[in-house]
């Protein structure tokens, strides 16, 4: 497709599921629901994070994708939605490897030892971050395999070994050693600081993600003294990016690595009006209702499954103004607005933005106030 008809493409599954499955109607007073989304002026390069298997073919060492529904990898020498040093990132490592006859892992034998390359890049610092997957503790060469990386690689700056001993399709494991230089990318989003370290989730698109937080932050119509609720907060991005704008934000994620990091980040960026709560959204919204923290705005912005339903029925029942609702799921945001809007919410703006072109994916942000 061409990208022209990759956003109406998108554009209209937005639409089909608000309507087939959400109940609402296509247009009101004669405006479309779905606003035009937002393409991306230069949709390519976008992408600051690839994860790469690798695996032995024919005597060969083959890095890239995997078919369609299969285990079997494509070898590639570029990926056009990548940074170039991702790319960089991956023809070093194949080289080195070849060179230094390093094993892949097997998952048949399950002998061998590279799995996969995780490379992060940053547009904004131009820093990268390689982590080497291993099954095992064990990197043989590893010296000759960390020099040919930095003669050939000069953004980078530190290389982890990520150790994942388990079977299966998990990329990443939970045990990490620095072999060189640091554990972390400085990064930079919408005038903001960050640190990402090799496990904690960052927007892939970072041209995309400023503009999507826009658009959040003016769909919130923030004063300068709500409180507002970022619930699934990450590591704190959406509720560093409001608190600009906000009285106070309270931030709700369950992994604890990304609420250290918010919390990090917070520090890193000078903010003082913001908390971040480790936990599940449904089970820590309730507590912090009964110390009396009462929400003006909520964001809510959950992974591909959506909301639990027992946190939506408790914003309704508190009746927050306003909620803000980013989701990548279409399917699920029309289920949960549908819900909402039953209990006395009207859905507002409904504004798709393109974070992954060339993919089958669409990110979206909508609005509700509340108006029973
Ligand atoms: N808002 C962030 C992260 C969004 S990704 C950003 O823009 O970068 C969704 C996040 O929700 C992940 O960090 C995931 O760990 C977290 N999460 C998943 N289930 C959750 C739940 N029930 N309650 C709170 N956070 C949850």
């Amino acid at each position: 497709m061409t990208y022209a008809r990759q956003l109406s493409h998108k554009q209209q599954l937005v639409s089909d599921a608000l309507v087939r499955l959400g109940k609402f109607e296509a247009a009101r007073e004669g405006a479309p629901l779905v606003k035009p989304i937002m393409g991306m002026e230069e949709p390519w390069r976008y992408r600051n994070k690839a994860q790469i298997p690798v695996a032995r073919s024919r005597g060969r060492i083959v890095m890239g994708f995997f078919e369609r529904r299969s285990h079997r990898i494509v070898d590639a020498r570029a990926c056009l939605i990548q940074h170039g040093a991702n790319d960089e990132v991956m023809n070093a490592v194949r080289e080195a490897l070849s060179t230094l006859s390093l094993a892949p892992y097997d998952e048949h034998t399950r002998s061998g030892t590279v799995r996969h390359i995780l490379a992060r890049t940053s547009h904004a610092s131009s820093e990268t971050l390689v982590a080497i997957i291993t099954n095992g503790r064990r990197l043989p060469r590893r010296r000759e395999l960390l020099e040919m990386l930095r003669a050939r690689l000069p953004g980078l700056v530190g290389v982890v070994q990520n150790i994942n001993e388990t079977p299966g399709n998990r990329i990443l494991g939970h045990h990490e050693v620095t072999l060189w230089g640091r554990s972390y990318l400085n990064e930079s989003l919408a005038g903001l600081r960050f640190r990402v370290s090799p496990r904690s989730f960052f927007q892939v698109n970072p041209v995309q993600t400023t503009a999507l937080y826009e658009v959040a932050c003016s769909l919130a119509g923030l004063s300068g003294t709500e409180t507002v609720f970022d619930l699934y907060s990450g590591i704190g991005t959406i509720a560093l990016f409001m608190s600009r704008r906000a009285g106070r934000v309270v931030g709700v994620e369950t992994v604890g690595a990304a609420v250290d990091d918010a919390v990090a980040n917070a520090a890193l960026n000078g903010i003082e009006n913001t908390e971040f709560h480790r936990g599940a959204a449904e089970d820590v919204v309730p507590g912090l209702l009964r110390q009396g923290v009462a929400p003006q705005v909520v964001v809510l912005d959950p992974p591909r499954k959506g909301c639990a339903q027992e946190l939506l029925a408790l914003i309704a029942a508190i009746k927050t103004r306003r909620v803000v609702y980013i989701s990548c799921n279409p399917a699920t945001l029309a289920r949960d607005l549908r819900f909402l809007s039953e209990r006395g919410y009207k859905l507002e703006a409904v504004q798709p933005v393109d974070m992954f072109p060339h993919t089958k994916h669409v990110e979206c942000v909508t609005s509700l106030v509340w108006a029973p």
